[in-house]
């Protein structure tokens, strides 16, 4: 494996005794770096090897649909390991408690973490790390370049990323070795793993199913029916033109990266824009938030954002909602509300429309700052692919211009890109839109 995916968070030599992977964010089997390293330090000191997984009560909001998504996809993953002879196990609790403990337990030799940047997930890592007295790493297995190897500093827009990308690309766009089924048997402590039952009720019709086995279908679906036709499909929310991979991605039921290699090597004319949106600004936004630790709220803005925000704080809002009333989809504004609407009724609104919806959030709310926050409570609650750093980012576009440029001057937004009902009505049929989502 490219050492540059693998960053040493203790550096104590890699020793003989169980090797544990903590997963997080990455939450498959195959195609998962990850485990791969904690299989090959396992292997390297002829030691068992198990994967655990931390349920937190109450994570950034997420929803009940969220859990019962994230449980079903880890059942299927509990599943896959048992058939590599490696044993998944449940904790309860906060990390930083439940984590040491189970193992202190089992005498772990060796700990291996996902990456992820948002604060929390490094937060606990820190804390962890403080009570692990052996060999600690973290490996990227969510970006295909990592995000600490594409760049050392917090990069303005796609533009100054791109290249770098771009640059290291072919040497970390490559095939995944599989999984080895596990020789050395985990002979140590195995609590049971109590699941709790799925708590949205079972799987609804408008949502996409959960697991890697529906991630890899809907996959392989996108890539013979509607890659093609993406790039002049994708913006108009009246056609089912995206890919609709995203939940998948957040929860790491579906690698970024198998993604990616079955993309490109179909040849299809619609790779190019496809891969740009999942690998230069997927990646984009791990940037963000990896380097600014402001990354969902106003002070995460750039100067000029700011200042400009800042200029227009008194303007006069010709329409002011309350977080509720936002929430109910209750505005003026038709089209508004039906973006609302899908996102509460299916747990996705079209990429097109979160665009609109947010700006709209900001032009009707009394601060940016209270735009930020109605913005990301409800994102993340209703968004199936929320809490994600792709979401502080497009979040942050949209109130704040990041990773965008000024445009013309005008109330509440200041320089801050714009966007009108009159905009969309001559991109997309805003009625048929309307009445979909009723
Ligand atoms: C206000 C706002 C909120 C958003 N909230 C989220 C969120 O919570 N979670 C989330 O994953 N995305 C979010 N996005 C980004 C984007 O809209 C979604 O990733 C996309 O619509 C998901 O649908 P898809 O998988 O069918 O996308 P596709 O168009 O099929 O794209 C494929 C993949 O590329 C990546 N991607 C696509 N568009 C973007 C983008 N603009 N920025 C970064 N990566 C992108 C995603 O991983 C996506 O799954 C948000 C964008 C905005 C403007």
């Amino acid at each position: 494996m490219n050492s540059d995916r693998i960053e040493i968070l203790n550096d104590s030599p890699v020793a003989h005794g169980p090797v544990v992977y903590w997963m997080s964010r990455d939450q498959r089997a195959a195609d998962n770096w990850a485990l791969l390293r904690a299989q090959e330090i396992a292997l390297e000191t002829r030691s068992p090897l198990a994967v655990a997984f931390c349920l937190v009560p109450s994570f950034l909001g997420a929803s009940p649909a969220h859990f019962s998504f994230m449980l079903d996809g880890l059942r299927e993953t509990e599943a896959d390991l048992q058939k590599k002879s490696i044993p998944f196990f449940l904790l309860r609790g906060e990390p930083e408690t439940a984590l040491p403990a189970f193992l202190a337990k089992c005498g772990a030799r060796a700990l291996v973490a996902d990456f992820d940047p948002l604060r929390i997930k490094r937060r606990w890592k820190s804390l962890v790390a403080r009570n692990v007295n052996f060999r600690f790493e973290e490996v990227d297995a969510h970006n295909i370049v990592p995000c600490r190897a594409a760049s050392p500093k917090l990069e303005f827009a796609a533009r100054t990323i791109r290249p770098k990308i771009n640059r290291l690309l072919d040497g970390f766009l490559t095939d995944f070795p599989a999984l080895k089924k596990h020789p050395f048997a985990w002979n140590k402590p195995a609590p049971r793993n109590e699941w709790p039952t799925s708590p949205s009720g079972g799987a609804k019709p408008s949502r996409p199913a959960p697991g890697c086995k529906a991630a890899n279908k809907a996959l392989r679906g996108f890539i013979s029916r509607r890659l093609d036709s993406y790039d002049a499909d994708r913006n108009n929310p009246n056609i089912d033109g995206q890919s609709g991979l995203s939940p998948y991605i957040h929860f790491g039921q579906l690698s970024a990266q198998r993604a990616a290699l079955d993309v490109r090597s179909s040849g299809s004319p619609g790779s190019s824009p496809f891969l740009e949106e999942l690998i230069v600004r997927r990646e984009l936004s791990d940037n963000f938030c990896f380097y600014n630790d402001n990354y969902d709220s106003f002070d995460g803005f750039h100067t000029w954002a700011k200042k400009t925000l800042n200029e227009h704080r008194a303007d006069k809002r010709e329409y002011l909602y309350s977080r509720d009333d936002l929430e109910a989809a209750e505005t003026h504004d038709t089209l508004w509300n039906a973006a609302q609407r899908q996102m509460a009724a299916e747990g996705k609104m079209h990429g097109f429309m979160r665009m609109y919806w947010c700006k709209k959030i900001l032009e009707w709310t009394s601060s940016p700052e209270e735009a930020m926050s109605a913005a990301i409570y409800l994102n993340d609650k209703y968004e199936l692919d929320g809490r994600d750093p792709n979401g502080y980012a497009g979040i942050a576009w949209s109130i704040g211009g990041v990773h965008d440029r000024a445009w013309g001057e005008r109330p509440v937004f200041g320089k801050i890109r714009y966007m009108s009902h009159n905009g969309c009505k001559s991109k997309f049929n805003v009625n048929e839109y309307i009445r979909n989502h009723q």
